[in-house]
């Protein structure tokens, strides 16, 4: 499903990405940890092609792209359309509603009518738990709430695979409880996902593996109960004992 071979991404000098290798199966959910800086964010960003890798070569679903030579805008837009990105910071459109942001990807990239765009959006907000607030703009709306419609926007444009990059971090803790259980809910269905959280009750509860980032490398990967709970390498131990 989503195949990632000698993936390097730089920086000028700053080498983040080090020749990572991944593969991640159709409906599983990997859960992405590691410190500040060990390069999650970027090999995220690098997934959805917000990123350019300097080398490798990545498939996802029928896409494959090999980095190392020149590659076509269309090939980085197909990828970008395989995949939705749910960012720490929501970045949802301020002066757009809760309908509106979860309409302009399915308006703007795929090119649907309006009204299957609405109606689409409507079912994804509903979804989410926000059938009541379509009119709402951001500002209207709490963290919580704003993160679930950054959600329902990822899921329009119906990718193959949602990627997180710590989507609770700036939330208020009473409002992390329902972003996760969106997310749970979406890891039932079957969902795809690569998710970079500190949340380790949800990594226990709901990742089928645990991807442990250092430096630009795995350095350790497994079943959460194995990588979080017996960890193998001295640096994933050191790390988990200060979240902990
Ligand atoms: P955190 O947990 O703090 O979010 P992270 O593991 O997600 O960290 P990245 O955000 O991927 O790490 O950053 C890895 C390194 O790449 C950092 O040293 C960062 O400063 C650098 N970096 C990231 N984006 C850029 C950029 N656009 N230009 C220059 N350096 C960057």
């Amino acid at each position: 499903m989503i195949s990632i071979k000698g993936l390097t991404k730089r920086f000028d000098d700053l080498e983040v990405l080090k020749g990572m290798s991944a593969e991640i199966n159709k409906g599983e959910v990997v859960v992405l940890v590691g410190p500040s800086g060990s390069g999650k964010t970027t090999f995220l960003r690098c997934l959805n092609a917000l990123e350019i890798p300097n080398e490798g070569v990545v498939s996802i679903g029928g896409t494959t792209i090999d980095f190392k030579g020149r590659v076509a805008k269309n090939e980085l837009l197909e990828m970008r359309r395989r995949t939705g990105m749910v960012f720490q910071s929501y970045n949802l459109f301020p002066h757009k509603t809760a309908l509106e942001n979860v309409m302009e990807g399915p308006v703007v990239v795929q090119g649907k009518s309006r009204e299957e765009a609405k109606a689409q959006a409507v079912k994804l907000l509903e979804k989410v738990g926000l059938g009541d607030k379509v009119d709402f703009y951001p500002y209207q709306l709490s963290g919580g709430q704003q993160q679930r419609v950054g959600i329902a926007r990822a899921l329009a444009i119906e990718p193959e695979v949602m990627l997180f990059d710590e989507p609770t971090s700036a939330l208020d803790p009473e409002l992390v409880a329902d972003v996760l259980a969106v997310m749970k809910e979406l890891a039932e269905e079957g969902m795809t996902m690569v998710v970079v959280t500190h949340e380790m009750r949800f990594a226990k509860d709901v990742a089928d593996r645990v991807i442990f980032m250092d430096g630009g490398h795995i350095l350790e990967e497994g079943p959460p109960e194995q990588v979080l709970d017996n960890p193998k390498n001295e640096r994933t131990r050191q790390f988990l004992n200060l979240i902990h």
